[in-house]
Formats: C-alpha cells, structure tokens, sequence
C-alpha cells in the first residue's frame, strides 16, 4: 500500500472515531437527561403509554450507542494496526485487503472473500 493511501485511511479512521465519540456522548447526556426526568417531578404522573414511550425511546440510544461502542472498537484496533504496521492484510488469510474496500470501511478486518465467508457462516448460526 502506498504510504499516502495510508495516510489517508489513518486520517479517515481518526475523523470516525471522532465522530462516534461524538455520538456516544451525546446518548449519554440524553440518557442523563432522561434519567434526570423520571426521577424528577414527573416521577408521580406516569401513565403506562408514557412508560412504553420511553422505554422505545431508551432502548433506541442503547441499540445507538452500543452499535457506536462496537463500531469506535473496530475503528481504534484498526489504528493500533496501523501503528504495529499490520494495517492493510486480512486477519484470516493474511491477504492484501482490496484498497477500494479499505477507502469504503476503512477499518475491515478482512478481505472481501473472508468477510462473505464469515457472514455466510453467522448465518447459519442464526
Ligand atoms: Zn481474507
């Protein structure tokens, strides 16, 4: 790999880390917040459509926020590969990973052909 493409996918990597730290904390001032509400004054006035409302409303910042969680995961091991110089090869064959698929998921693991097989096998799973 050219050490330029590098460059730029280090870069891309670090702007999305960025971002979903962003995200994180964002969900966890709403959740605060939210938090803050039910044990405030409303606290006494619930109604059980309330509850429902809230429960889907808390439930879709903790789907959000471990989606980013598991997301920033892959993105930081993708940078400390980078750093030990393993950045770039898939994790299970050991193959260059396609460039094109590097500038769209910038922190794949694997090479296309791994990454198919790997799915078709979760989907068995499931
Ligand atoms: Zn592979």
């Amino acid at each position: 790999m050219h050490e330029k493409t590098l460059k730029q996918l280090k870069k891309k990597l670090i702007q999305e880390k960025e971002r979903l730290l962003k995200i994180l904390k964002k969900n966890e001032q709403k959740l605060k917040e939210d938090i803050f509400d039910k044990t405030g004054d409303r606290k006494f006035s619930y109604h059980l459509a309330d509850m429902a409302t809230d429960e889907g409303f808390l439930e879709e910042i903790s789907i959000r926020a471990s989606h980013a969680h598991r997301r920033l995961k892959e993105v930081e091991e993708a940078l400390a590969r980078i750093e030990r110089e393993e950045y770039g090869f898939c994790l299970k064959c050991a193959k260059n990973i396609e460039v094109s698929r590097l500038r769209a998921v910038p922190y794949a693991k694997y090479c296309i052909k791994c990454q198919e097989e790997i799915e078709r096998k979760s989907g068995f799973i499931s």
